[in-house]
């Protein structure tokens, strides 16, 4: 196949209740595939650990944001957990543009304005084996107050409760399985016939058909 010839990126949509273990099948998918791009959101969340501004997120004040909201910079933004987090459009049109594949790391209701522009994306659900589990893994985490894990495991009921709208379900129980399930299903996305510009132009080329 000729070098120059390539398929258009796909965007892949992930979603968990927090502690799930999203952030972690994330970062071995994007260690395995490094072309990958990310969407990196704005948050008004302070930073957890060791997050750096521009590579987790970009840290903003609740000003910045709202101003950033009403210029229509957000593709889609929600309140989560008491913060507000968001999309620009600008650089994920510009990754698609280069033919990237973009991974989005959202909550649902993010996940549900992001199908209204980006309908032919991939949605992604993961959910852990039990309600004692997240617990345990949101607890073990050793990064979020008592609150905060309150917060976040009263929001997992409405996230589950949402799962229906979501195209793959993956279990995190085994981290290895649930990982070989999430890169199955991207890498079969990428096969997806509309991104097949490299299908359709040798299809043309060697028998003379438009795709
Ligand atoms: P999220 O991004 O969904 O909030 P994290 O990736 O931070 O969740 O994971 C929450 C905690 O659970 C972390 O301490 C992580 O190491 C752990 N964890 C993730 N996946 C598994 C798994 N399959 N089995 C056990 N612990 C896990
Ligand atoms: P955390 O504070 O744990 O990093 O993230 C809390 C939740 O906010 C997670 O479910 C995460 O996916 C979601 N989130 C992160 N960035 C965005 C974003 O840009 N938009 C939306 N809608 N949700 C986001």
């Amino acid at each position: 196949m000729s070098e120059n010839v390539s398929r258009l990126g796909q965007i892949i949509v992930v979603c968990a209740p927090s502690g799930t273990g999203k952030s972690t099948l994330i970062s071995k998918l994007r260690e395995e595939f490094p072309n990958f791009g990310f969407s990196v959101s704005y948050t008004t969340r302070k930073p957890r650990g060791d997050e750096q501004n521009g590579r987790e997120y970009h840290f903003v004040s609740r000003d910045t944001f709202v101003a950033m909201r009403s210029q229509g910079e957000f593709c889609e933004w929600a309140e989560v957990h008491g913060n507000l987090y968001g999309t620009a459009t600008q650089p994920v049109v510009n990754m698609l543009d280069q033919g990237k594949d973009v991974l989005f790391d959202i909550d649902v209701q993010g996940a549900k304005q992001l199908k209204k522009t980006f309908y032919k994306g991939t949605f992604i659900f993961l959910l852990p084996p039990s309600k004692e589990e997240l617990i345990r893994r949101l607890t073990s985490r050793g990064t979020d107050s008592e609150e905060s894990i309150s917060k976040r495991l009263a929001n997992a009921e409405g996230e589950i409760a949402e799962a229906g709208f979501f195209d793959y379900w993956i279990i995190n129980d085994d981290l290895d399985k649930a990982y070989e399930e999430l890169r199955a299903v991207f890498v079969a996305g990428a096969c997806k016939p509309e991104l097949r510009t490299d299908v359709e132009q040798i299809i043309k080329k060697d028998w003379g058909i438009d795709g």
